[in-house]
């Protein structure tokens, strides 16, 4: 047995099950489903994968060091001077909560990038569980988002809740933030010197929420967060580090990078949505949920 065939032995079944009805991978590909592993495909299409806490004590199975050395944020990300209040460690839930909310006023009234750029409807901060265990980082808001206020809200949005949902989470359990507050004039790529003065604030909003694994979406993300210019293609399925800012009272934090859910959703093939599978396994397996 090859060592995904092997992987995908020993994944659970029932969120295995639930993934790929959410991704629309036909699950009789998977040599188990037609030796009838999995008694549960002949159950309601959509049913969701038994709700699995968080929070709970972390049972981790993979090698709990990060592969790869920690990688610094860009030069002008790392160069950016983050306020002493979100040095320091977070407290409970509600301390994170409180921080995050002082954050997102300060973002709205001082960010040099998003103060400045036009022809945005609303800033989209983030949002989701202040003590997430996982955090998902996208590239910048769109249309949808940028009409809502909310982050992931458009076809994005949807691919993003099924690949949550297949972790057996919600979005209630997991925070989700991106680079740039601000969409981007005709959704282009966020530029370097938008990133560099908008992304200090990502880093503010890591240092409060202090994930057990951060989930990178898309090369942006990746280029954001860890200074790598290398393709997504190339970075994705490995774990990388978040390395936090000088003074920070927080420990490098396990990055996996993925595909973006829009590249997802242009690129429907099983292979890319394996890919992205195998991904998510691995933080589901840090964070404690199975994987
Ligand atoms: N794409 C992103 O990167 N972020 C969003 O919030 C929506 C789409």
């Amino acid at each position: 047995m090859d060592a995904a065939a092997d992987e995908r032995r020993h994944a659970p079944p029932r969120v295995l099950a639930a993934f790929d009805r959410a991704i629309g991978l036909d699950s009789t590909l998977r040599p188990e489903a037609s030796a009838g592993a999995f008694p549960e495909q002949s159950s309601a299409r959509g049913q969701a994968a038994a709700p699995v806490r968080a929070t709970g004590p972390a049972r981790v199975d993979v090698d709990p060091a990060p592969r790869q050395p920690a990688a610094a944020a860009p030069a002008a990300v790392r160069a950016a001077r983050i306020p002493e209040s979100s040095l320091r460690a977070p407290g409970d839930r509600d301390d994170r909560a409180a921080r995050l909310g002082e954050i997102a006023s300060r973002h709205a009234a001082a960010c040099p990038h998003c103060t400045r750029a036009t022809g945005w409807t609303n800033l989209v901060f983030g949002e989701g569980a202040p003590d997430a265990a996982v955090m998902f980082v996208g590239e910048a808001p769109g249309e949808s988002e940028d009409r809502t206020g909310r982050p992931f809200v458009g076809p994005a949005g949807e691919k993003l809740d099924e690949m949550i949902k297949a972790m057996g989470l919600s979005r209630g359990d997991v925070y989700v933030a991106n680079v740039l507050k601000a969409r981007p004039p005709g959704n282009r790529t966020p530029l370097p010197d938008e990133v560099a003065a908008c992304a200090p604030f990502l880093v503010e909003q890591i240092l409060a929420v202090q994930p057990k694994a951060i989930v990178a979406l898309g090369g942006s993300s990746v280029r954001a967060l860890l200074g790598i210019d290398t393709g997504i293609t190339r970075l994705r399925g490995e774990w990388l580090a978040w390395e936090p800012p000088a003074g920070a009272e927080c420990a490098p934090i396990p990055v996996m990078p993925t595909y973006h859910p829009s590249y997802v959703l242009r690129t429907y093939t099983v292979e890319v949505r394996r890919q992205v599978w195998h991904d998510l396994r691995a933080v589901m397996a840090r964070v404690g949920l199975g994987g």
